[in-house]
């Protein structure tokens, strides 16, 4: 079926070939929908923004692996949360408690619940984004509960990588046990010395030596490299050694290796807190001093880096800001129930109208988000990558402002104890503060979604020239 409905963002591919479906029925009675000759932007796309209908809706195996992950998590997950702390406070990262329940989680089919292209002979449920972004949501209510099943960042962004970009013997060695849960693995990219949120400039060099790749350099706030399982860094550096690297496009001078973390040369310096919280798995600082790995650990064409770092954030992004968004929810219900039960000044705070507006606000933004997810989520399913880039870009940065706004009006409910360990919102509040430069800083991504308007606009210039009004002498 064809529908008509506005669209949110154009994208001229789809409008183009849906425009082509819906012009032949314009004489057939759709003419009074459609504009007589329509207007086209450079491409010959048509002005009108319409596109195929949005349909959110959820598969029955997505429904049906939503009410097992919510039983897993009420059963299982939630009473190992005292156990959890108890040893994450003694600086023990609990891995006898992780791998028992990794365990139960795999034999109950919920494993790799995120990865669309899975081969028949990898495990995993071979969701769609769409499908899996609520489950995402429900992980998202406790930190650590994505590694339960395998989904958790930054590994599933490495699987990601890997499954579109890893030689057979790559993928054997790397891939196929990151995909049992054996393994963990971290992505190098941001360094003290250059700003990160422009990748061009990254400077650790990756330099071809007869056999071999050499790299050095520094990297940080590297995440899960201190985790007990971590096996190996994808590094992103600079190409060297060929001479002629200074002639190539900007986004053609990296590229993306495999690098072992027990190589010669590369040491963990120290886990870096954050907001001074030392997370176990560690978003840690790496030192690369000529760290030589063979030729074959290079993942793609020498100068890919860009087009793999591009490929590798897409579906990242949706289940980063689905797992915010299920925080925001969590946070709001301890709102609700803090403003119910607390008494200040003869009544209860929910009956304070600036805690109703909270509490108001906070369902309608979180549900406007929700929907933006989704939307970037079956774009990504419909269309790809290249067409969801600037969706993708939207939710990132919508997610994570929402997380700390949601976050910071149930501290503000909660007083004096939201900044002790006995909630969970000062810890959850820090990560959304991180998630706003993880990923890329806010900036970036509104300068995206502000290309690609700037970008339409140009394409379309003059077309509302009709609503503005020129000064013209009174009728006669
Ligand atoms: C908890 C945490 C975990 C992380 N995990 C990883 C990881 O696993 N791997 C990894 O490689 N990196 C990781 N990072 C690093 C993260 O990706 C970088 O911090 C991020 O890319 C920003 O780079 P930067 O810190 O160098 O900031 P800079 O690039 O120096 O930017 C600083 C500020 O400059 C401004 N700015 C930048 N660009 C623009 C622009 N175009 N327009 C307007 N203003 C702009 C913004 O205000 C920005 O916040 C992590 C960071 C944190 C906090």
């Amino acid at each position: 079926m064809v529908d008509l409905t506005i669209m949110p963002q154009p994208h001229a591919e789809s409008a183009r070939l849906i425009w082509r479906k819906l012009w032949p029925m314009a004489g057939r009675g759709l003419a009074g929908l459609l504009p007589a000759r329509p207007g086209r932007d450079k491409g010959g796309a048509p002005a009108l923004r319409i596109m195929a209908t949005m349909d959110f809706a959820n598969s029955p195996r997505s429904l049906a692996l939503q009410a097992s992950l919510r039983q897993f998590m009420a059963d299982l997950v939630l009473p190992s949360m005292a156990e959890w702390h108890r040893w994450s406070d003694a600086g023990v990262y609990p891995l006898d408690l992780i791998e028992p329940l990794k365990a139960q989680a795999r034999a109950l089919g919920l494993w790799n619940l995120f990865l669309p292209s899975l081969r028949d002979d990898q495990p995993g449920t071979r969701l769609s984004n769409l499908d899996y972004a609520p489950l995402a949501e429900i992980m998202g209510q406790v930190p650590w509960a994505a590694e339960i099943f395998n989904c958790n960042a930054p590994d599933s962004g490495t699987m990601e990588l890997l499954q579109i970009a890893a030689t057979p013997a790559q993928a054997e060695r790397w891939l196929a046990p990151l995909l049992r849960g054996e393994i963990r693995s971290c992505f190098a990219m941001s360094e003290p010395d250059t700003a990160s949120s422009d990748p061009t400039q990254l400077s650790t060099a990756i330099v071809q030596d007869g056999s071999d790749w050499v790299v050095s350099g520094r990297k940080w706030f590297i995440t899960g490299a201190a985790h007990p399982l971590c096996r190996f860094a994808v590094v992103m550096g600079r190409n060297g050694g060929a001479g002629d690297e200074e002639n190539l496009p900007e986004h053609a001078r990296h590229s993306m290796l495999i690098v072992p973390m027990d190589s010669a040369g590369l040491t963990v310096e120290r886990n870096i807190p954050v907001m001074d919280h030392q997370s176990l798995e560690g978003h840690c600082e790496l030192v690369f001093r000529d760290v030589r790995v063979p030729a074959d650990h290079l993942l793609g064409e020498p100068g890919a880096g860009f087009a793999l770092a591009q490929a590798r954030l897409g579906p990242g992004r949706v289940h980063h800001a689905m797992r915010s968004i299920g925080q925001c929810e969590l946070a709001l219900a301890l709102m609700c129930e803090r403003a119910l039960e607390r008494r200040a000044f003869g009544s209860r705070l929910a009956d304070f109208a600036n805690v109703g507006d909270w509490v108001a606000e906070s369902r309608l933004e979180i549900d406007q988000a929700r929907l933006l997810v989704l939307q970037a989520a079956w774009r990504l399913d419909t269309q790809g990558a290249a067409a969801a880039r600037t969706d993708v870009a939207a939710i990132k940065l919508v997610s994570s402002r929402l997380q700390t706004r949601v976050l910071d009006r149930a501290m503000q409910v909660f007083g004096a104890m939201s900044l002790s360990p006995d909630t969970p919102l000062a810890r959850l509040w820090a990560w959304g503060r991180a998630l706003r430069f993880l990923d890329g800083p806010d900036e970036v991504h509104l300068r995206t979604v502000a290309r690609a308007e700037f970008k339409r606009a140009r394409s379309q210039r003059g077309a509302n020239a009709a609503h503005l009004r020129r000064w013209m002498p009174a009728p006669v």
